[in-house]
């Protein structure tokens, strides 16, 4: 190479390395999260995730002691000014009006929408009662509705765009025996998450779904009946879920919190800046919602 040449390499390449050494800001510096279901399992992870990257996250859940439990923690960790926390039942319409308003207020406005407060439930048909069914469609459909609506009516008056991330289930995909209140209430949630992507697109509100597999870590849907249900209907014991979780799966791995908060993660923020209306399946490759 000509000296000059060699020079200008050399001379680029120190620039490079300054730069990859200088700290990166934040991506979601700036940004506010409200984040339905945040004192449970995946909430509380995709909180952590996002307020790692710099968010302001008000946490929105109905059980009272959870939720404060998770804003000291948060507030330990992150200091008050990045966390809020609302007690909200997500099918009341009054108190999901009411708790956007006081998110916007407290933080001047909100960015990004973490659906995800959810309940499960497991019966066969014939004695499903009809109140299990509506509880299902009430939290799961109704409630990611009455929060989407919100966002999005607090989205246009912002003018600035926004974000909504639905964590629905592989469950509202791919059948799974003796749930089908929760399935169809799932597969609701999908489809209108679709349907608010093609509505948003105009005003630049991106809508996005993780359906993530069974996390039976840090969840309270796993620690209640749910587990011998599940158990039951894979006929196998309890203590052997986690494992034929994984066997199940391509990558024979199973699936964490912190494996959803990154997927939702990357939905709220600008890496997927081109992505709506789209899916992303964290089930670490479940063969047999695969095969189907
Ligand atoms: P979790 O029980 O730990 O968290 C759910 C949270 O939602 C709880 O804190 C609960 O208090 C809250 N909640 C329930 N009803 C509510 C209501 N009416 N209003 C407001 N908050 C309410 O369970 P998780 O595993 O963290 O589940 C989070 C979401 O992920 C749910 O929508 C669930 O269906 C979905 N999901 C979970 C799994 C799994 O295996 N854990 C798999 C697929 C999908």
């Amino acid at each position: 190479l000509p000296e000059q040449e060699a020079f200008d390499i050399e001379y680029w390449l120190l620039e490079e390395a300054k730069l990859q050494r200088m700290p990166k800001p934040k991506s979601l510096a700036g940004k506010v999260a409200f984040v339905t279901g945040g004192a449970g399992g995946i909430g509380r992870a995709t909180a952590a995730r996002l307020v790692g990257e710099g968010a302001c996250v008000v946490f929105a859940d109905i059980d009272q002691a959870a939720l404060e439990s998770t804003e000291a923690d948060f507030v330990k960790k992150y200091g008050a000014d990045a966390v809020r926390s609302v007690r909200l039942d997500v099918t009341r319409e009054d108190a999901v009006i009411a708790s956007f308003a006081e998110a916007s207020v407290e933080f001047g406005g909100v960015d990004i929408l973490v659906s995800n407060a959810g309940i499960a439930s497991s019966a066969p048909i014939e004695v499903t009662e009809l109140s299990t069914w509506n509880r299902n469609i009430d939290i799961l459909a109704t409630g990611y509705f009455l929060v989407s609506r919100e966002a999005f009516r607090l989205f246009r008056r912002q003018a600035l765009g926004g974000n909504i991330v639905f964590v629905a289930s592989k469950n509202g995909l791919a059948a799974s025996p003796n749930a089908s209140a929760y399935c169809t209430a799932k597969a609701a949630e999908i489809h209108l998450a679709r349907c608010l992507a093609l509505e948003g697109a105009d005003a630049g509100i991106r809508v996005n779904t993780v359906n993530p597999d069974a996390v039976l870590r840090g969840s309270k849907i796993w620690s209640g009946e749910w587990r011998e249900q599940r158990a039951a209907s894979s006929k196998i014991e309890v203590d052997e879920l986690e494992e034929h979780y994984r066997k199940r799966s391509m990558l024979k791995l199973n699936v964490f919190p912190e494996d959803i908060a990154e997927a939702v993660y990357f939905l709220a923020s600008d890496l997927s800046a081109k992505s709506t209306g789209n899916i992303i399946n964290v089930d670490a490759g479940n063969v047999q919602s695969f095969t189907r």
